[in-house]
């Protein structure tokens, strides 16, 4: 698709898919028990990919970008794409984060079934995969390399083998259970599978190299002794294994070819390819094993993309739950507006590289911007009502008298029709559109300026009334007759100002909840995280909408609110019965300004 722009990932699949690599994937053995794993044998002409959550909170914009670059490319080059719970961690692993990150998948528009998986298929979770169903072949594997003399039971202390790692200037030490035989290691890991040791008694790791200048080769942990129940297995397994060696055994019996990740995972990428090695040689998994390939993490200004923060954020109530409105958790942009196609045109925009850096926020409201302009439904809101009397209107309309006016839905589709509403002797408009006397640049309310009530009539103004405290309390001007929008005398007198109002008459109303950027510093995270927090993220009006906002639905594009930005209706404050719009975005980026 030549309207997409390049990138080194698109480079990499078309070399595979040129040279055929992956479609003479052979197994080195019996592929029997290892296939059976995954789901029996796969399309090897294929590409497949996979997003592997872990399953231990919500997903946020960087996992979007994540799930957007695997299932596009997928997609793109005629193959899969996976959804694969990394649920090798018994401890922070819930039902709760499965099941939301399934809707948030979902929700974005890619169907899980593009995984597909015969084995499993008309199960309850079709074409979705757990990690921790491979847990027997996983163990299989560490029993393996054991025999091959690749891997010994170390029963130092936790702080031993951290201290005889060595660091970047200093080798490793050999731990004293390095030279093991192979009938000891295998007596031993029985042993801890059996529950035989106490937590942290000991653990498996491989036998590479104490000396390699990358750490992560220095015979890292396989395997751990942990008694916790797990959400898929229960209480079948005391040791698990560590997410190092899981997750290429993953991609490996997926049959992935090619394993995405971001930068922080490159020093892994030697350990990933070591140990598939080794077991394809032992015939355990088919060859070519898939490779992995690192790109830089999405950071985001004023946005916090770690599941760790963002749960601290929810357990200490700074936010309303995972799915706040101002939380970058595609729950919460949800709720706040966003829609799938404004976050998959920010992830292309964002682009996909091999060097990190920041995106301003406000790219990510552009996206939004210019993905609902062209078709949100436009309505008027007044966000902070002031009353405005038309003192001449019972002389020169009738009392009691409505006239009716209409608008378009949208701007630019006439097909989609017009909106309508009344207009009467006292209508609503917002606080800011009157002053006493002109400023510099001010077009609209100030004693003897006229102005269009926008799609309505054009008005003189007289006056406004404040109280004692100076607050206004009301707007007067009169109307001047036959200037009604859509009529002929409309256009007679010109005028500079054009204002959003709604009839006290038939406004609706409303609450409408103002999101700002939830962190004031452009890169939050680095300092102190709640003194980072901005204090002014969430701003309610009492606000007044037109009829036509009667039954707003919630989702889709939501609605533009003419001159405020892009609103959507709040789904939880509906599901109980209140209206309340939450806003999007604005109609143009005005933050610090
Ligand atoms: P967190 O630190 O927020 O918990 P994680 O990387 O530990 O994130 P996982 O559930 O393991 O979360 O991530 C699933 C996938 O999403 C991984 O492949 C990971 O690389 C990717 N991912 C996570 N954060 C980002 C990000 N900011 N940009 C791009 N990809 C990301
Ligand atoms: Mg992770
Ligand atoms: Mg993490």
């Amino acid at each position: 698709d030549s309207t997409k722009p390049s990138n080194f990932l698109r480079h990499v699949i078309e070399s595979d898919l040129e040279q055929g690599n992956y479609s003479t994937r052979k197994w080195g053995g019996s592929p029997g028990d290892a296939a059976h794993h995954a789901g029996g044998m796969q399309d090897p002409a294929k590409v497949r990919m996979r997003f592997p959550p872990e399953p231990n909170g919500y997903l946020h914009i960087g996992h979007a970008k994540s799930i957007w670059l695997n299932f596009e490319l997928a997609k793109e080059y005629g193959g899969v794409c996976h959804l694969r719970f990394d649920d090798t961690n018994p401890e922070k692993e819930e039902q709760e984060y499965v099941d939301a990150i399934r809707d948030a998948v979902q929700w974005l528009g890619y169907d899980t079934h593009l995984a597909d998986n015969p084995a499993k298929s008309g199960e309850a979770n079709d074409h979705v995969y757990f990690a921790s169903n491979y847990f027997d072949f996983m163990y299989q594997a560490a029993e393996y390399l054991i025999g091959a003399g690749l891997a010994y039971v170390d029963e130092q202390s936790a702080e031993q083998i951290r201290a005889n790692r060595g660091d970047f200037n200093t080798p490793g030490t050999d731990s004293p259970f390095r030279g093991r035989t192979p009938e000891e290691n295998l007596a031993r890991f029985r042993a801890m599978r059996d529950g035989q040791l106490e937590d942290g008694a000991a653990v498996l790791r491989a036998r590479i190299d104490m000396a390699s200048p990358n750490i992560n080769m220095r015979d890292p942990a396989l395997y751990r002794i942990r008694r916790a129940t797990h959400h898929n297995t229960g209480d079948k397994w005391c040791i698990y294994p560590m997410y190092t060696f899981a997750h290429p055994i993953e991609d490996a019996l997926e049959q992935i070819t090619h394993s995405f990740c971001t930068l922080e995972f490159e020093d892994q990428r030697p350990f990933y390819d070591w140990l598939l090695d080794r077991l394809a040689e032992g015939g355990l998994i088919a060859s070519p094993h898939p490779r992995q390939y690192e790109f830089a993490r999405l950071n985001v200004t004023h946005v916090i993309t770690s599941k760790r923060r963002l749960r601290q954020l929810v357990e200490e109530n700074h936010v309303d739950g995972w799915d706040d409105p101002r939380m970058p958790t595609l729950a919460g942009l949800r709720r706040r507006g966003y829609t799938p196609e404004a976050l998959k045109l920010f992830c292309e925009r964002s682009g996909v590289t091999k060097s990190g850096g920041w995106i301003d926020y406000a790219s990510l409201e552009a996206a939004l911007r210019d993905t609902l302009d062209p078709i949100a439904p436009r309505a008027m809101a007044v966000l902070d009502p002031v009353k405005l009397v038309i003192t001449n209107w019972d002389e020169l309309m009738g009392a009691g008298f409505l006239d009716d006016c209409t608008a378009p839905v949208h701007p630019h589709h006439p097909e989609r029709g017009q909106r309508s509403f009344k207009i009467g002797r006292e209508v609503w408009i917002e606080r800011t559109d009157y002053e006493d006397v002109q400023p510099k640049g001010f077009f609209r309310l100030f004693p003897g300026n006229k102005v269009r009530l926008k799609y309505g009539h054009t008005i003189v103004c007289t006056g406004g009334t404040r109280d004692a405290t100076g607050k206004l309390q009301e707007v007067q001007a009169t109307l001047v007759p036959d200037t009604k929008s859509g009529t002929p005398g409309a256009d007679a007198i010109k005028v500079k100002g054009n204002i959003t109002w709604v009839a006290a008459a038939d406004a609706l109303q409303a609450e409408v909840r103002l999101y700002e950027r939830l962190f004031a510093a452009a890169q939050p995270g680095s300092g102190e995280l709640l003194e980072e927090l901005n204090r002014d993220s969430l701003v309610t009006c009492q606000a007044f909408v037109e009829p036509s906002l009667a039954g707003a639905a919630e989702g889709g594009a939501g609605f533009q609110f003419e001159r405020h930005g892009y609103f959507v209706v709040d789904a939880k404050a509906a599901a109980a019965g209140q209206r309340v719009f939450n806003r999007a975005a604005g109609m143009r980026d005005s933050w610090g300004k």
